[in-house]
C-alpha cells in the first residue's frame, strides 16, 4: 500500500510503497482510511520535538485524526464487520489498567497512539484496537469527520468540563477560533445557557464563530481585554475557554477572568 512516512525530521514526508498491516493480535481492526485530518501536533512530529519523549523509531507513519472503513476484523472482534464506517479514536488503550476501567483511556498504561507512537493514517489502510473504534451513522462520509477524532474530542473535553457553569445570565470567554475553538463554540452553544464571547486574532473566523452559536466577537488586540472587561461591567467573564494555550494567552486570561471564575486552559507544545 501507499503510505506517507516520517523518515527525516524537519523533511517533507515521503510519499512510499510499504506492506500493509497485519492482524496480530485477536482483537485488531484494519481499517480502510476514508479521511485523515491534520493537526498541529503532525507538524511538531515532523520537527521533531518529541523525538526523545515518543521514541518512535524512524521511519513511520504520522496522522492520528482518522476515518474510514472496517476492512479486515481479528477473530475476538464482535461489534464491527467488515465494510463498517468507523471514526477511530487516536488511542488503543488496553480497557484493563486501573485508567481504562476509570474511563480515562488517555492515561491508559499500555497505549498505543496511532500516528505517534504507532503507524498513523497517512495511508491506505491502518491497524487499530476494536476499543478505538465509533460507528459512523449511514450517510456520514468520513472524510468530512476524520478531525473530529482528535480536535472534536479535545474540545468537547474541555467544554462538558465548562458546561455546567455556562449558567443564563452568565458569560464564557472562548479563546481561540481555530480547529478546537470552532468545534467548541457549536459544543458550548449546546451544552451551556450562557453568553458565548469569542476571541480571536482574525476577523474571519470570528464571524464563523458568530455564525456557529457565540454571541458576540471580539477581535485580539491592544483592546481586546478591556472590551472583555466592558462586556462584563468591568468584572471579567465568569468562564474562560483557552484554547490556544499560550504564555500570553494565559496571563491575558487572568486580566478578564471575574474573581472566583472558573479558567480552563491548554498548554500549547
Ligand atoms: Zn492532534
Ligand atoms: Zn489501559
Amino acid at each position: 500500500m501507499k503510505a506517507w512516512l516520517l523518515e527525516q525530521y524537519d523533511q517533507p514526508l515521503s510519499f512510499e510503497e510499504v506492506p500493509e498491516p497485519e492482524i496480530n493480535e485477536p482483537t485488531d481492526v484494519i481499517v480502510k482510511i476514508g479521511g485523515a485530518g491534520v493537526c498541529r501536533t503532525d507538524l511538531h512530529l515532523i520537527e521533531g520535538i518529541w523525538a526523545e519523549t515518543l521514541g518512535t523509531p524512524l521511519p513511520f507513519t504520522i496522522g492520528h485524526e482518522n476515518a474510514g472503513w472496517v476492512h479486515e476484523i481479528g477473530p475476538n472482534v464482535t461489534e464491527f464487520n467488515v465494510g463498517d464506517p468507523v471514526i477511530v479514536h487516536p488511542v488503543a488503550s488496553c480497557g484493563k489498567c486501573l485508567s481504562c476501567r476509570a474511563g480515562e483511556d488517555m492515561h491508559c498504561e499500555n497505549m498505543k497512539f496511532m500516528g505517534l507512537t504507532h503507524n498513523g493514517g497517512y495511508a491506505e489502510y491502518m491497524k487499530t484496537s476494536e476499543r478505538a473504534l465509533i460507528k459512523l451513522d449511514d450517510g456520514v462520509n468520513p472524510a468530512d469527520v476524520a478531525p473530529l477524532a482528535d480536535a472534536g474530542i479535545t474540545a468537547y473535553r474541555a467544554v462538558k468540563k465548562a458546561a455546567p457553569l455556562a449558567k443564563p445570565g452568565k458569560k464564557v470567554l472562548m479563546i481561540g477560533m481555530g480547529g478546537l475553538g470552532h468545534i467548541g463554540v457549536q459544543l458550548m452553544r449546546e451544552f451551556g445557557n450562557a453568553d458565548i464571547i469569542a476571541l480571536d486574532m482574525n476577523k474571519e473566523r470570528l464571524d464563523m464563530a458568530l455564525e456557529y452559536g457565540a454571541d458576540k466577537g471580539i477581535l485580539g488586540g491592544d483592546d481586546a481585554i478591556s472590551e472583555v472587561r466592558k462586556l462584563s461591567e468591568d468584572k471579567g467573564v465568569e468562564t474562560i475557554i483557552d484554547l490556544v494555550g499560550t504564555d500570553q494567552t494565559h496571563a491575558d486570561s487572568m486580566k478578564m477572568l471575574r474573581k472566583g471564575g472558573n479558567y480552563f486552559g491548554f498548554f500549547a507544545i
